[in-house]
């Protein structure tokens, strides 16, 4: 870009903070001092009210209430309520969501269910699409399905796309399900949801999306989009906890068509029929499982219920001055340090997140935590940097970007702390 004139400096940042129509939800969230959260696409961090709600179901509902509480304190309705909640925050409807088992067996239920469906529809079809660079528990998900329909000789076979030319050229007639990232773990690029989904409909696929790194980050539409299925995570932009129970989504279309092979007593019509014979519920609710993490889904309630105030066009208007304005300061200011994005610049190709390559990328993200700018590192090579509106201010990315510069100009990176990988990257 023409760096001739910087149109940024600190004070400018502050006075867009000062503008900020959404800056009062930063107050919403518990953020250490001299912390810079830019890890909420991993981890978002605490709701204020959330450590209220689990205490008082820990101490009234489980205290008190013991097993009462199923019945009063609503704990068996909850799968289903969050369900709607988060079908509203994503363009669905209610009893079309439930919140349940985590991301990963989700997607191998909804791929379950498409791959029976065209069973039905159109047996010849027996290829799963997905992407190369996808995250890699969505492909082992799919070549696990793969294995276990072959293992009784299914004839189904993983094909693995790299684009949106390669989609073209992968649809043929023997695809019968395509599941994508709606924006990629890594990259931040996103799919244009309803003209990927109707490209998938016109070859004779069902799409399934997953919403890891777009729920709570980006505009969602399932119903406009007309697709088939979405899965996705809630302990990322949804904010609800460490290890907080995933959500399903299913096109009512589909719901009551068969059982998904996950079938547990939570999915029974009757679960306290304690019945011989098994019969689903209708409707989201066959997409349960066993028994619920209740503390886990009352502190992900606290998440929800802030993103329900939440405009959705001021997030993503947000999300992207956040976004260009770290990658203009980055080239601006960190220039001539071999950073390379890998994030695509055009708004509609992207999400909350922001990569950048570096030989040195995992000792540099190391520094910057040193420092409490937190960000996170992506094999191979990739910086990852999140940006989420509701607790992220302008002058967060300055400073973010100040310290990235300081870090680059001294090599504070090649302190011998900073070259030692963790477990968790
Ligand atoms: C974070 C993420 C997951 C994580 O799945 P879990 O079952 O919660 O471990 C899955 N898929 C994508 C695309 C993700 O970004």
């Amino acid at each position: 870009m023409d760096s001739t004139i910087s149109t940024h400096d600190r004070s400018r940042c502050a006075d867009r903070d000062a503008n900020d129509p959404l800056a009062g939800f930063r107050s919403r969230f518990l953020l250490p001092d001299g912390v810079v959260y830019l890890d909420g696409n991993s981890l978002g961090p605490r709701p204020v009210g959330a450590a209220e709600r689990a205490a008082g179901v820990i101490e009234q509902e489980w205290g008190e209430g013991l097993i009462r509480s199923w019945n009063t304190a609503g704990w068996f309705e909850l799968p289903r309520r969050l369900g709607d909640k988060i079908s509203r925050l994503i363009g669905g409807g209610d009893g079309e969501a439930v919140v349940t088992d985590t991301t990963t067996l989700n997607l191998f239920k909804a791929l379950s269910s498409a791959v029976r469906i065209q069973q039905q529809d159109a047996p010849g079809r027996r290829v799963i699409v997905t992407e190369r660079d996808n995250f890699p528990t969505d492909i082992y998900i799919a070549e696990g399905l793969a294995d276990l329909l072959n293992s009784v000789g299914g004839g189904y076979e993983v094909r693995l796309i790299d684009d949106e030319l390669s989609l073209e050229a992968a649809l043929d007639d023997d695809v019968a399900v395509v599941s994508l990232s709606h924006v990629n773990y890594r990259t931040g690029s996103m799919w244009d949801m309803a003209s990927v989904t109707a490209q998938i409909h016109d070859a004779g696929a069902l799409a399934i999306w997953d919403l890891a790194h777009a729920a709570g980050a980006v505009p969602v539409a399932l119903n406009a989009a007309d697709a088939d299925y979405a899965v996705g995570c809630t302990y990322k932009y949804l904010n609800g906890g460490p290890g907080s129970p995933a959500f399903i989504w299913v096109n009512r279309r589909h719901q009551n068509r068969f059982w998904q092979p996950l079938s547990g007593w939570w999915s029974h019509a009757r679960p306290f029929a304690m019945a011989d014979g098994y019969e689903p519920d209708n409707g989201a609710g066959r997409f349960l499982c066993g028994t619920q993490p209740v503390i886990s889904l009352a502190t992900l309630e606290c998440g929800l219920d802030i993103a329900l105030e939440v405009d959705e066009a001021e997030l993503r208007a947000k999300s992207l001055a956040l976004t260009d304005l770290f990658m203009e300061l980055v080239e601006e200011r960190c220039a001539g340090h071999g950073l390379k994005f890998i994030t695509p610049r055009g708004h509609e190709d992207r999400g909350s997140h922001v990569s950048v390559e570096h030989p040195q990328a995992y000792a540099v993200v190391s520094a910057l935590i040193e420092r409490g700018v937190i960000g996170d590192y992506r094999e191979p090579g990739a910086m990852r940097f999140g940006f989420t509106p509701l607790y992220t201010s302008y002058t967060d990315v300055w400073d973010a970007v100040e310290h990235l510069r300081d870090i680059l100009d001294t090599r504070a990176w090649e302190a011998p702390e900073h070259q030692r990988r963790n477990a968790v990257t």
